[in-house]
């Protein structure tokens, strides 16, 4: 290896470095972000409006419940009138019984129907959110494909530049030796830029000053080194 070929990685990361700044402008696009939250917001909305249906499905068959136990209480009235037909009550006391027994049916169906008018409410209520959810999710819908119209028309025009970028780098990859790239690749998962040019006698990447053995090599120019503290490729 020699210092030429350390240069032609150097000219490399220049281009590669550049295309990286415009695939982050990409990500980073105010448009690209406004059209996420956005995105967010109407998943939020749909899983809002699934948990009413939830809601709903348990008001029904919580109302079913109360429809059944309502004809059981009713059924009881009628065996007790019947009762009262066959064998009418004989003394005060057991007719007095008999009342009561009615009037406690009779309290039963009415706390019964007193919850049948809240899960009435309830469902009217559940209604009213998803009609407004229904309304607004159009809303988002609709901002989301007006931005979105906007996103892709501008990232066209950033993709083409992107791609011209990266062809640009392509070309000058063409020039370095494949150990070299390897290395380069294997440092960029961790660090980018990969490589860093000596500052003095540290390297510029974390500002570390480097041991004289290592500078050493550092300027022979002759040998990969590598930044102890940061994993940079050095370049004098
Ligand atoms: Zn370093």
């Amino acid at each position: 290896m020699d210092q030429q070929q350390l240069e032609l990685m150097w000219a490399y990361q220049q281009e590669d470095m550049k295309a990286d700044r415009i695939a982050n402008e990409i990500r980073r696009s105010p448009t690209r972000q406004k059209l996420e939250k956005s995105r967010d917001f109407i998943m939020e909305q749909q899983k809002l409006y699934k948990q009413i249906d939830e809601q709903i499905a348990v008001l029904a068959d919580r109302k079913d419940a109360i429809h059944d136990a309502i004809a059981r209480c009713e059924e009881q009235l009628n065996a007790l009138a019947a009762k009262v037909k066959a064998n009418p009550p004989e003394d005060a006391e057991s007719a007095r019984a008999l009342l009561q027994e009615v009037s406690k049916v009779r309290d039963t169906i009415a706390s019964y129907e007193q919850e049948m008018s809240r899960i009435a409410k309830d469902f009217e209520n559940s209604d009213r959110k998803q009609r407004s959810l229904r309304l607004e999710a159009a809303k988002a819908k609709q901002s989301f494909d007006q931005l979105k119209v906007v996103y892709e028309k501008e990232s066209k025009e950033k993709k083409a530049m992107l791609d011209a970028q990266r062809a640009i780098a392509e070309e000058k990859a063409k020039s370095v030796a494949r150990e070299l790239m390897d290395e380069y690749l294997a440092i960029k998962k961790h660090i980018a830029p990969p490589m860093a040019r000596l500052l003095g006698d540290q390297c510029s990447g974390c500002n570390t000053a480097q041991p004289s053995a290592l500078l050493r090599k550092i300027k022979s120019g002759t040998v990969l080194v590598e930044c102890e503290t940061c994993g940079r490729m050095i370049i004098q």
